[in-house]
């Protein structure tokens, strides 16, 4: 029987792959990508961005409603809430953009091929073959021109602590708890522990955060960070900082979590459910890169050059199975370079205007290089900040806890990058991002007209204060 040819054939179908095989498609491509997974659309439709923002959405309103209405003379009362409505809310999302995906692959004439992909040695012809083994345990093998290696991320291991996936759980069980903890104890004050942490803790949790930095949110601008605490901590999350938590132990429905301080000392803490939400790991378990001789750095990510590329030909690798920020839109960006490299075009990301957003509330958004950053690599910048809390849409809002800071380059006025802490700071970092891909000048940003009442005009202040022409301040 003759072996199916393709253009491409992508490996995984979260945003990095699914959008990387639309793209290849768009551009005239033969494409197939494989999934292992029942439905597509990766960690981040299935078990990621979008099942935690419904359930940040939901609980979000809930808390609203029983904390922020009675400042606009709205009265209240027997609130309750439906934890199992909003899970089967929160399961329909993902069905709904999981099958927009299936959709897009039958509208672009993608092949989707079902199983566990697998590398095998190419062909006579130098043709790469991709060995698809299905759930049944049939195999079937494929031929093709590239291979796009983009098989994400899976939760990374602690030391010390086995998941029993009921009391000691990962992201995808702290997603899916069937009630709400009494003392959810997190285990890192990353994105997903402050994100899944604020779910449970505005549906009545105690939430305790065990980090071993002595700051939350690694990555994120400092002072921002600090600031996004201080608005968590308002809301009863509890910080230790400084703690390398070292084990965790179930008695009967409780678990007993240990941790050492930097003096030494030995601290135990007692919690009802324990969110280890230390990272994500590269996963390309049985993807066969061993023996094709693909190399993977120490961490375990794929190395690439600039062009996406492996150091064997026509092996390419996106998303977060390699080296960078583990984002939804990285991955879809590099997905579309690499089409467009395999299409004869000159695929490219500006890693520098990549936002990234903490959904809390307040959210906590970021693009381009942070004020630690500029300092450390000795770059003259000056810096432009702004309250929420003169702004008469803030006000309105009833959002006036926050804070915009924009870092520009001291001689040429180049916005370097964009900092805040706020109501919609998510939506707001958008329009930094497009400045910083255009090469933007604080000034340039400062005067483009921002619709008047806006919370963007806090974006416009902090931007005119670089130039010390703030004028509400
Ligand atoms: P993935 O989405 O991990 O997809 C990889 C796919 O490959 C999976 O479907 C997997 O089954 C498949 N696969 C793996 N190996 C094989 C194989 N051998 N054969 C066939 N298929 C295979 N990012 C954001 O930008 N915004 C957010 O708000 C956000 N929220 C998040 C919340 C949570 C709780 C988590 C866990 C992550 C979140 N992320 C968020 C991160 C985001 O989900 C990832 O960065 C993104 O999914 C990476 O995309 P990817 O295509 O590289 O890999
Ligand atoms: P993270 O790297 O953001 O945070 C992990 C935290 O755990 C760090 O602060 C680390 O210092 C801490 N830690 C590690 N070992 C520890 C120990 N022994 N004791 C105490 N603390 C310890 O990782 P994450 O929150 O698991 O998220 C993983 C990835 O998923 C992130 O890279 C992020 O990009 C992505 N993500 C993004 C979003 C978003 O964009 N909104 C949401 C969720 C996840």
């Amino acid at each position: 029987m003759e072996i199916p040819r393709y253009d491409v054939v992508i490996i995984g179908s979260g945003p990095g792959g699914y959008v990387c095989a639309i793209r290849a498609a768009q551009l005239g491509l033969k494409t197939a990508c494989v999934e292992k997974d029942k439905t597509l659309g990766g960690t981040c439709l299935n078990v990621g961005c979008i099942p935690s923002k419904a359930l940040l959405e939901s609980s979000e309103r809930y808390a609203a409603t029983l904390h922020s209405l009675g400042e606009h003379g709205i009265t209240v009362t027997g609130v309750s809430f439906d934890l199992a409505k909003m899970h089967e809310r929160r399961k329909a999302v993902v069905g709904q953009l999981t099958g927009g995906v299936d959709l897009l692959f039958k509208k672009n004439k993608i092949t989707r091929l079902s199983g566990l992909g697998r590398i095998d040695t190419p062909n006579a012809d130098g043709l790469h073959r991709v060995t698809v083994t299905a759930a049944d345990g049939t195999e079937s093998t494929v031929e093709t021109a590239a291979v796009v290696i983009a098989t994400g991320s899976v939760p990374s291991d602690l030391r010390g602590i086995t998941l029993d996936h009921e009391r000691i759980i990962d992201s995808t069980g702290a997603l899916e708890l069937p009630d709400v903890p009494r003392h959810l104890v997190l285990i890192g004050a990353g994105v997903i522990g402050l994100e899944l942490g604020s779910v449970w803790s505005r549906l009545g949790a105690k939430v305790t955060v065990l980090e071993y930095l002595d700051r939350i949110l690694p990555g994120v601008d400092a002072e921002i960070a600090n600031e996004a605490k201080k608005a968590l901590e308002k809301q009863g999350l509890e910080f230790v900082l400084g703690a390398r938590v070292e084990a965790a132990e179930r008695q009967a429905d409780d678990v007993v979590v240990r941790w050492r301080m930097k003096d030494d000392t030995v601290h135990e803490i007692i919690g009802d459910r324990v969110l280890v939400a230390v990272g994500r790991r590269p996963f390309t378990d049985g993807v066969g890169l061993d023996e094709v001789g693909v190399l993977k750095d120490n961490r375990g990510r794929v190395i690439i050059d600039d062009e996406f590329q492996t150091n064997v030909p026509g092996i390419f690798a996106i998303g977060d199975v390699t080296r960078g920020a583990m984002l939804a839109h990285k991955a879809e960006d590099e997905g579309i370079a690499v089409a467009e490299i395999l299409a004869g075009g000159h695929g490219h990301v500006n890693y520098d205007a990549i936002p990234s957003i903490v959904y809390t509330h307040p959210e906590v958004a970021g693009v381009g290089k942070t004020e630690e950053e500029l300092t450390a690599a000795g770059v003259p910048f000056v810096k432009g900040k702004f309250k929420y809390g003169p702004n008469g849409r803030a006000m309105a809002l009833g959002e006036t806890e926050g804070l915009v800071k924009m870092l520009a380059h001291k001689d040429t006025d180049r916005i370097l990058g964009c900092h805040i802490v706020g109501a919609h700071a998510g939506d707001l970092i958008a329009e930094v991002a497009v400045a910083i891909e255009f090469g933007a000048s604080s000034e340039d940003l400062a005067r483009a007209s921002h619709a008047h009442p806006t919370l963007s005009e806090i974006v416009r202040e902090a931007a005119l204060d670089c130039g010390r022409r703030a004028l509400h301040k």
